[in-house]
């Protein structure tokens, strides 16, 4: 059997083939989770140890830091990380800055005359930027706030959140972990990505965790896929499974190079789900480390619900930011 390396450790189970679908946890039972959450307690109390914070190693001042389910993550960090700030576009959890924003409820703008009179129309209500709650529909009920992305062309998952933006310290961190190996950032990312879905009911009923795949050639590269090893740190704060259920069928390749289109056009159909019998019936929360243009994991949620899932649901750690030419069709 081939053997791949999760974690740092090896682990039993080809990356492709018959062995894909495999469980990379054992089933979870809420007695299993609950024994290991007091484990790790009881460990915590016979071995006390001066914890320090699990994004920047320094020692967590008491004061300022946070226990973030089981990490410590000090107030420094807390401080710099670029959280995602209302509004936020309610499928995709993008930050709104202005542009089209749908704010009759009744659907969504459908050609460039309607995005820009809504613009317009958003920009006029005060307060539309600060607060998505402030974008009323015509029934004076709140609207849905969609992107224009969103509002353009739907999206197969019904709603994707992510801990902050791609800015800053958390694009550092991302890059190390992602980039230079720094598999032990996990951790901090994804017990932020944890609270994350703690907020929202639905997420967090999710009945399995499934991430987003590399290309095996990619795998091969790095050595990790970095989306599991997050998957894996919620999975963990829940004590629900992590299945990796997806494959990725075209390669790494040029994708990063082309323009928007054509990446959409790319990445359309690279997704496949081998064993759809494990997928069927399941609400499904979709991991990955950066949302980009959203297009990934869209695909990965179409290739799931054909698969038979139920709802699919996506967290991230991080989101980028709207860029100037996104907003111009
Ligand atoms: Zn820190
Ligand atoms: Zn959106």
């Amino acid at each position: 059997m081939n053997e791949h390396i999760v974690d740092g450790m090896t682990k039993p189970g080809p990356v492709t083939g018959p062995g894909l679908a495999q469980d990379l946890e054992a089933p979870s039972h809420s007695v299993a989770h609950a024994i290991s959450v007091f484990a790790k307690k009881v460990f915590d109390f016979v071995f006390p140890e001066e914890e320090g914070c699990v994004l920047c190693g320094k020692a967590a001042d008491s004061r300022h830091s946070e226990e973030v389910f089981f990490a410590v993550i000090c107030g420094d960090c807390l401080g710099r990380i670029p959280f995602v700030q209302e509004p936020i576009c309610e499928v995709c959890g993008r930050p709104l800055r202005g542009q089209a924003v749908d704010i009759t409820g009744r659907g969504h703008p459908s050609s460039i005359g309607d995005r820009e009179r809504l613009k317009t129309r958003a920009s006029l209500i005060p307060g539309v930027e600060g607060n998505a709650s402030d974008v009323l529909g015509s029934t004076g009920t709140p609207g849905r706030a969609v992107c224009s992305d969103c509002g353009k062309q739907g999206r197969f998952f019904l709603r994707a959140r992510a801990v902050g933006t791609y800015d800053g310290v958390l694009r550092d961190l991302i890059r190390e972990f992602k980039f230079y190996g720094r598999r032990d950032l996990a951790e901090g990312l994804g017990v932020l990505m944890a609270r994350e879905v703690s907020q929202d009911i639905r997420m967090r009923r999710c009945d399995i965790i499934v991430p987003v795949p590399l290309h095996p050639i990619r795998l091969a590269e790095r050595g990790y896929n970095q989306a599991e090893l997050l998957a894996k740190e919620v999975g963990f704060c829940f004590g629900t499974r992590v299945q990796d259920s997806v494959e990725r069928l075209i390669g790494p390749g040029e994708q990063n190079k082309l323009g928007r289109q054509l990446r959409k056009d790319h990445i359309r159909g690279a997704f496949n789900v081998p064993y759809p019998a494990r997928i069927a019936g399941k609400r499904v929360l979709l991991a990955d480390d950066v949302i980009t243009t959203g297009n990934t994991a869209n695909e990965c949620a179409r290739a799931l619900l054909r698969a038979g899932a139920a709802e699919v649901y996506v967290i991230a750690a991080a989101i980028s930011p709207f860029e100037q030419e996104w907003l111009v069709h």
